[in-house]
């Protein structure tokens, strides 16, 4: 039987092991440094209101084939509920409103009819979008390449989309999409976005939203399937170094050293960000742990430096009064993209999760100032909200939330298989053809499981 280790316990780590551990061929030992499991999805019980909270809202698109059948597997897929064809209020910061609703027509003219009503533009920038559209539908496998140094916002421009439009439509679904702003984010990375969420299947657009705390839907049966099948699952355990001695041709993975502990090992997935790849280090033919990074020897062609993480502000706001029970409502020209409502909690308090994407160099600091920035946002929600209708407000910055998809950054994701025997990478941050998304790590988590198979 074939050991293999997975390093890390994220959405990629669980997707890893859960294949390997379904042939008979592997035994799965999976490490998380974290005392829980669930890496960027995870959720926490607030002490103050005794919720259960997740560190930030996930969305995932009917287009996320690969992490409904991660979901399928661990029997929670009808734990997301699905907003069948697209039916988002917006709201601009001057008060206006509008529905971006796709009609019962067949796909993709449903979508057609969604932009045409969206009234928040005016006729001619809706018709640009759908003339940006119809170039897109266009757009060969070369024409793609050939968008890799172009940011998104040049591309859209070259498109002929105008400043209305950046500000009404494109920039809200790039920063949802790619948590970067349209001058930062990738042109390709968000073509091929585009094509996969409205030239793709019927439901492609459909949006899911959890219905319950994230780690009950996507980390804990996974862990508890994992369990079932055999699979040790050590969390609080961090990975340190691995033994990788040069072998006939080249250089095998050995072992590890997780913990105070070394295990043999014939395979390792690093299901681990960029970031945190950094800090493992080789250890020696002695057996002792050496200073040198393990990336510099092993992965000489992965600039892990180019992979800067981008930040995501969510803000938990808990009302007296309702500010809507759209279950998501887009806001235009405010500091808050998206708010989300969870739900009235049993002491009858309205609980709204609410998101800034991209969110670095937002002076969102200090308490007071957010609950004043809060309270004007959300009135655009709750007209006459006032001060005493918060009664909680709770913050919660993921510093790394994802990784800068910038131009060019295509190139340098690496792939699956390393040129180490038995070493194998994946994360949101490999060669998925996605921004950071939990589709993008359970893509990556099967490409490695492939490559584990394929690799003698
Ligand atoms: C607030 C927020 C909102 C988001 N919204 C969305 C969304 O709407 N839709 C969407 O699809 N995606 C969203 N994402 C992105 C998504 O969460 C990530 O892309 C995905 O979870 C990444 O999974 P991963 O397994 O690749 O990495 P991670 O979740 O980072 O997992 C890596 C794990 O490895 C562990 N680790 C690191 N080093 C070691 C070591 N040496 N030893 C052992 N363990 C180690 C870490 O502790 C971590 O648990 C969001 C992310 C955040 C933070």
């Amino acid at each position: 039987m074939t050991h293999c280790i997975v390093v890390g316990g994220g959405v990629a780590g669980l997707a890893a092991a859960l294949r390997l551990s379904s042939d008979e061929r592997y035994r799965v030992t999976l490490f998380e440094s974290a005392p829980a499991l669930g890496g960027r999805v995870r959720s926490f019980v607030d002490r103050d209101s005794g919720t259960e909270s997740d560190n930030g809202q996930h969305v995932l698109m009917g287009a996320c084939t690969a992490a409904l059948d991660y979901l399928g597997e661990i029997g929670t897929a009808s734990s997301l509920a699905r907003l069948r064809g697209m039916s988002l209020p917006f709201v601009h910061i001057d008060g206006r409103r509008s529905l971006l609703q796709a009609g019962a027509l067949p796909h993709p003219l449903s979508l057609v009819v969604a932009f045409l009503r969206y009234d928040m533009l005016s006729f001619r920038a809706r018709m640009r979008i759908l003339r940006a559209a119809i170039r897109l539908r266009r757009l060969s496998g070369s024409g793609l390449d050939a968008l890799d140094d172009l940011t998104a916002e040049a591309w859209l421009r070259n498109l002929g989309q105008g400043s209305a439009e950046m500000l009404a439509f494109w920039q809200p679904l790039v920063l949802a999409t790619m948590n970067s702003t349209p001058s930062q984010a990738s042109a390709r990375l968000f073509a091929a976005l585009l094509r996969e969420i409205f030239l793709g299947a019927r439901d492609a657009a459909d949006m899911l939203l959890p219905d319950a705390a994230l780690s009950g839907i996507f980390i804990e049966p996974a862990v508890s399937e994992l369990q079932r099948r055999g699979v040790i699952v050590r969390s609080g355990t961090t990975v340190t170094a691995l033994a990788c001695p040069e072998e006939g041709s080249g250089r095998r993975v050995t072992a590890v050293i997780a913990g105070d502990e070394r295990l043999a090992t014939d395979a390792v997935i690093l299901a681990m960000p960029p970031w945190a790849l950094r800090r493992l280090r080789l250890i020696d033919a002695s057996g002792k742990q050496t200073d040198r990074p393990l990336p510099d020897v092993l992965l000489p062609g992965i600039d892990l430096a180019a992979f800067i993480p981008s930040e995501i502000l969510s803000v938990h706001v808990w009302l007296r009064r309702s500010a809507g029970t759209s279950p998501m409502t887009g806001l235009l020209g405010t500091t808050l993209q998206w708010v989300f409502f969870k739900g009235k909690t049993a002491e009858g308090q309205y609980h709204y999760s609410c998101t800034v994407s991209g969110a670095e160099g937002h002076e969102t600091t200090h308490r007071d100032a957010l609950r004043r920035l809060v309270l004007r946002e959300l009135a655009l929600l709750a007209p006459g909200l006032v001060d005493g209708d918060i009664i909680r407000i709770l913050p919660i910055r993921e510093k790394r939330a994802t990784f800068v998809p910038a131009p060019g950054i295509e190139r340098m994701r690496p792939q699956a298989r390393t040129g180490v025997r038995g070493l194998y990478l994946a994360g949101d941050w490999t060669a998925t053809g996605l921004p950071a998304t939990i589709e993008g790590a359970v893509r990556s988590a099967n490409s490695a499981v492939e490559a584990v198979g394929n690799h003698k």
